[in-house]
């Protein structure tokens, strides 16, 4: 009679025989499809949809995580060597970047055309676009409602209106999310009017820009200034909290959606791209033809407070629900991305840190 704990060091050698035997032969591994993916996305909830993946079609996902900036470095690096098959980034500005430095490839695929609507695409000059949108991420104001009515800042015009000296909270100037905006502004008000516009905003400023959105969240909150710039969904994130500090500070704050009788709120992407080296090319666009079907749109999107890009798929998000429908700006994001190297240029000029 064996012990339960012999019997499990019995189970454990036969497994290990086994995983050795498959070593060595290797038929079982060669079986399973390895998909290498770089991904700036580290949001716990995207576990699930990668597990969901590999369950519907074999394919095992190796997961390297790096914010953006950290894989387009690691993919220049690599160069041809580099194993990454499909990239994730969080912003529409880096995508533009990455593509310009020739780290993704093209990519045509009837299901992502017909699915990712071209304004979340990169541009397609007859090979297929090199990314694709999966979730987009509206950059709002979250104000103080002691200190500004909704009217005095529902556009991102009005920034720059002088009765908002000292007001502004902002995070870095240069980045991406506020060149993408601010590239947004570009593509609205032409390149002098958007570069008067910045300088006004900086005059605006309540202090150097410093720290992530959610600091500029509770700098409001905690009556540093009147006005932040953030991304939804982490105000979204804040409501969602069960933590009395958040909580406390989304009583104190309200959110505008800015240029609902304009061109619409700006709204940035978080998307995927084949990487131009890849191995598994069609792993890679399976991988971002399943991101893009109903479910994983679903849950790739809401996972994060974010919006599908997708049209027609509907979240239950009590966040985003109560923040209410928005009209957004229909502007390609491949053109914000293309103005943000000169969007760069004018924050220098102005002295926006
Ligand atoms: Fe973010």
């Amino acid at each position: 009679m064996s012990t339960p704990r012999q019997r499990r060091l019995c189970t454990w050698l036969a497994t290990a025989a086994v995983t050795a035997v498959t070593l060595v032969g290797g038929t079982a591994y060669a079986q399973q499809q390895v998909l290498n993916l770089y991904s700036a996305r580290h949001y716990q909830t995207d576990e699930r949809l990668y597990d969901d993946f590999t369950k519907t079609t074999g394919i095992r996902i190796n997961r390297v995580d790096a914010d953006d900036a950290g894989i387009l470095a690691r993919l220049k690096a690599e160069g041809s060597a580099s194993p990454a098959d499909v990239i994730l980034l969080v912003d529409a500005a880096r995508l533009w970047r990455a593509e310009q430095d020739g780290l993704f490839q093209p990519v045509k695929s009837a299901a992502l055309e017909q699915r990712v609507p071209a304004q979340f695409r990169g541009a397609d000059a007859g090979q297929g676009s090199q990314w694709f949108g999966f979730s987009t991420r509206a950059r709002v104001l979250v104000y103080d409602p002691s200190r500004l009515k909704p009217e005095q800042i529902d556009a991102y015009e009005k920034l720059a209106d002088p009765a908002l000296k000292g007001m502004i909270c902002s995070r870095s100037g240069s980045h991406p999310y506020n060149l993408s905006l601010f590239g947004s502004v570009v593509e609205h008000l032409g390149a002098d009017k958007a570069e008067a516009w910045l300088k006004g905003v900086t005059a605006n400023l309540a202090r150097d820009p410093k720290g992530g959105d959610t600091d500029q969240i509770r700098a409001v909150s905690a009556g540093e200034c009147a006005v932040a710039i953030a991304n939804t969904y982490y105000y979204a994130r804040l409501m969602r909290s069960s933590s009395p500090a958040d909580k406390a500070v989304v009583d104190k704050t309200r959110v505008v959606f800015p240029n609902q009788s304009t061109w619409g709120t700006h709204v940035n992407i978080s998307g995927g791209a084949v990487a131009r080296h890849a191995k598994n090319r069609d792993a890679a666009v399976k991988f971002l033809e399943y991101l893009a079907s109903d479910q994983a749109q679903r849950y790739f999107a809401d996972g994060n407070n974010e919006y599908p890009t997708v049209p027609g798929v509907v979240t239950e998000n009590p966040a985003l629900t109560a923040m209410g429908r928005f009209k957004a700006e229909t502007v390609p994001v491949a053109k914000v991305g293309a103005n943000t190297a000169q969007v760069q240029m004018m924050l220098d000029r102005v002295g926006y840190k």
